[in-house]
């Protein structure tokens, strides 16, 4: 069975001076020196003890350090468990005790958060990597007993605490490889990596596909409009972020005046891991000169599961196909469910091993023959094409009716000094109120009945929200995906 390094492996035997990835540290590797940074680190976790089967935690902000402890990780056979360094520590804790790794690598050069929790964990510089990173040995080595298991990797927690999902050799190879069709990656491609390669996203469609293909990547370690601007006009031809990124680009585009990119070799574009407002797409497209690719995934699927192939301009905000060797099907008969709107099942190479340590719930989502419940709301249309409506968990049933909050959103969205939205339900008296929380932009701030007002025209009466709470910002992950689980409590004194 292929392992996950071994398209490291490969690249080395290949093309070992071809540019592999870059950092904001000014590190610059090829294949053969992110290999060699790889060998110290395998050797110095073997060297404390670290095993086949151990899990090792990598928090880490992306730089090319944590590129190589993943594959270092790999090498030696234990399971990598990324992890963003921007977490509490209750946040890491949490992780540490479910996962009980043998071993942690922080990623201290690129980030102060990783350096508070490194001291926090009584971690010491690494040998390797030129004291880019910190180790601790938080617990005594307790090799796991599948070597399929290759990584150890936690969902956004959008729904409430982050699940652990074991991610096979074959998922992350499955996952690379179709992410770098997909996209119609080669060699020659340059990828912004601003993607956290702690998420599914940044990790098999961006990290991995680009070592499978061999293409070099721009790691950047946190995500700022400006930063994404002044990249795009130094040779990045190719990027993948999640909605919100494309939002506060154009966001900052139209601040700064910057009408649309000139002159840049920016091919593919495309957005992932939350849903797509068709304004946002309309607007990006303008801008990027390229159309925005939709792709649909989940942690549980090692990143895809549809994506579309739209040209500019299309205004079908689906997901577009399953992938090639990706099913998926509807299951109608859910609470919300019924006239070819139903819950998205999927399966195929790119589902999880399980939950980890938790069979119970690994049960409730997969079944005896492969099919993954996304606990996702979705209709297929004749063309073959998947529509996401939004997460069963989030539907909002107000007075007997079915509020998307996607719907909504796009509508609040579509205001232009709203940069982006969260709609909720919250339960009264037997009923679920619609309830939206608006990040808006300084200057000529709309207020709640401004904002009222303007979605008035756009939905039907049940639609509307009862309250609109306007902030400077949301609470989000480190991917910039809105934690929704979060809002009600974070908001509670504006609920009052
Ligand atoms: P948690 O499972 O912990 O609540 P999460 O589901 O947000 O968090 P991820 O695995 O990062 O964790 O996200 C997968 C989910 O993101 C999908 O189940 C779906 O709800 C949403 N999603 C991903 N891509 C899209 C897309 N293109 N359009 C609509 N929704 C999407
Ligand atoms: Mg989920």
């Amino acid at each position: 069975m292929d392992k996950w390094h071994g398209f490291l492996d490969g690249q080395c035997a290949l093309r070992p001076n071809a540019p592999a990835f870059s950092d904001t540290t000014g590190t610059r590797w090829n294949f053969r020196d992110l290999s060699v940074a790889c060998e110290a680190l395998t050797a110095e976790l073997r060297s404390h003890g670290v095993e086949a089967g151990d899990r090792v935690i990598v928090l880490s902000e992306n730089c090319c350090a944590a590129v190589a402890a993943l594959f270092a990780i790999s090498r030696l056979g234990a399971v990598a468990v990324p992890v963003n360094a921007r977490m509490s520590a209750a946040e890491v804790n949490r992780i540490l005790d479910h996962a009980r790794p043998a071993a942690l690598l922080a990623t201290t050069g690129v980030s102060e958060e990783a350096a508070g929790h490194a001291v926090r964990l009584n971690a010491v510089p690494c040998e390797g990597v030129w004291g880019q990173l910190h180790l601790a040995l938080p617990y005594p080595s307790t090799p796991h007993d599948d070597p399929e298991l290759a990584v150890l990797l936690y969902t956004t927690g959008t729904t409430g605490a982050p699940k652990g999902v074991m991610l096979s050799h074959a998922n992350m190879c499955f996952g690379g490889k179709t992410s770098a069709q997909l996209r119609d990656m080669t060699e020659e491609d340059v990828i912004y990596g601003v993607l956290p390669t702690t998420h599914v996203f940044g990790l098999a469609s961006v990290v991995t596909a680009a070592i499978y293909i061999g293409a070099q990547v721009r790691l950047e370690t946190r995500f700022s409009p400006a930063k994404l601007y002044l990249a795009l006009q130094g040779g990045v031809t190719l990027l993948s972020a999640v909605p919100q990124m494309h939002a506060l680009l154009m966001q900052y585009t139209r601040e700064q005046g910057h009408e649309s990119l000139q002159d840049c070799p920016l091919r593919y574009v495309s957005s992932g891991a939350a849903p797509l407002d068709p304004d946002w797409k309309r607007r990006a497209e303008g801008f990027y000169g390229v159309a925005l690719q939709n792709g649909y995934g989940m942690t549980e699927t090692t990143a895809g599961i549809c994506a579309t192939r739209s040209l500019i301009g299309d205004p079908d905000i689906s997901v577009g196909p399953a992938l090639p060797g990706v099913e998926v099907r509807v299951d109608q008969d859910v609470e919300g469910g019924g006239a070819g709107l139903g819950e998205v099942l999927t399966r195929g190479p790119h589902v999880m091993l399980g939950y980890y340590q938790s069979a119970e719930e690994t049960a409730k989502v997969l079944d005896d023959d492969g099919w993954l419940r996304t606990g996702d709301l979705g209709r297929l249309d004749d063309t073959g094409m998947l529509h996401i409506e939004g997460r069963a968990k989030e539907l909002i049933i107000h007075g007997g009716f079915n509020v998307f909050p996607p719907e909504v959103e796009a509508a609040l969205n579509a205001h232009p000094q709203v940069v982006q939205s969260a709609v909720v339900g919250r339960r009264v008296q037997g009923d679920e109120q619609v309830l939206a929380f608006v990040q808006v932009a300084d200057g000529d701030e709309p207020d709640e009945a401004d904002l009222r007002a303007f979605v008035a025209d756009q939905l039907a009466g049940y639609k509307r929200p009862s309250r609109i709470v306007m902030a400077r910002s949301l609470p989000a992950a480190p991917t910039g995906k809105i934690l929704k689980h979060k809002l009600l409590d974070h908001f509670a004194p504006q609920l009052m």
